[in-house]
């Protein structure tokens, strides 16, 4: 595929995009990161993204070392060294090298890399016939112990999930927090309907701030329903009317199994197709020119 990976600003064939064994990303997991998505020649959500980017950095008082405009134009302009109009976009940034101590005042500087790849989707299927799930014994972080609403380079606690999703043979599980409310999945936000109300935990639960999930709230008062940001549990998973999933890669996917119980009649609801067309003409119509004419 031979990628031209941004690190640093300077561009490197994907083979030769390596990072030191001493930097602090790969040794304590120490770092933030990004997934973006551009449509068609344009990067969506960039604004927010970056400003979520800079948010988890300054909670963990990791200073990026470029500015926030900065490091749009060099997303954008990876994008475009890479000539893809479809793209998945990875940002990383990690403390950087230090020493074998976990402390990072001894690392001097952060360091950042940018991955454009052409995009693995879900297959269209799902969309169509929707995802089935499971609900995962893993719970999620608590929030007193490191807040899912850092993007860190923590991720085993979701991987734990994942591989209790893949025992299960589905896609994605559902994670609990310490108290047995729903918080998200392993990649994705999560949302049910009943009787016409959109309902998704509040990220106070464990849940990371999904720029997927804002965009899909707003749509959804937009579309004049009712969305409300409130805890619930498993038993009203698997009552719900509908439910799905949000997340930059995923954009709106249907869930129609939970547990092994169908979520009404086990096919995609109404509100959630109407859902996945209005976000799907979003991505159509916004975001940042990668090949401005
Ligand atoms: N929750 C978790 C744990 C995630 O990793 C992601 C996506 N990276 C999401 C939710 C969805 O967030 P977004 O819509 O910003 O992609």
């Amino acid at each position: 595929m031979g990628y031209l990976i941004n690190l640093n600003g300077k561009y490197v064939q994907k083979e030769k995009a390596v990072i030191s064994v001493f930097d602090h990303g790969l040794l304590y997991g120490d770092g933030v990161f990004e997934g973006i998505r551009s449509y068609n020649g344009r990067v969506f959500k960039l604004e927010e993204h970056v400003d979520r980017l800079f948010a988890s950095a300054k909670a963990i008082t990791m200073t990026i070392p470029i500015s926030r405009d900065k490091m749009k134009a060099e997303i954008v302009a990876t994008v475009k060294k890479n000539k893809l109009r479809d793209a998945y976009i990875r940002v990383v940034v990690t403390r950087g090298v230090g020493d074998l101590g976990l402390n990072p005042t001894k690392c001097p500087k952060a360091f950042y890399f940018i991955i454009a790849a052409s995009i693995s989707l879900y297959p269209e299927k799902y969309y169509k016939e929707g995802l089935p799930v499971v609900c995962a014994s893993t719970r999620r972080n608590i929030p007193e112990a490191l807040s899912p609403m850092i993007k860190s380079l923590n991720y085993l606690n979701n991987i734990l999930a994942k591989l209790e999703a893949n025992s299960a043979n589905v896609l994605e599980a559902i994670m609990l927090n310490r108290e047995g409310f729903v918080a998200e999945c392993t990649g994705d936000n999560i949302f049910i309907v009943r009787n016409g109300e959109l309902i998704t935990p509040p990220t106070y639960i464990g849940a990371l701030e999904g720029i997927t999930r804002d965009a899909v709230i707003k749509l959804g008062r937009e579309l004049g329903y009712k969305v409300s940001e409130k805890p619930f549990t498993m038993v009203d998973m698997y009552i719900a009317d509908e439910a799905f999933l949000t997340g930059t890669a995923a954009e709106i996917i249907p869930v129609i199994n939970v547990d092994k119980r169908n979520i009404a009649n086990g096919k995609p609801g109404p509100i959630t197709k109407k859902l996945i067309e209005a976000y799907r003409e979003i991505t159509r119509n916004q975001g940042t020119e990668v090949y401005p004419k």
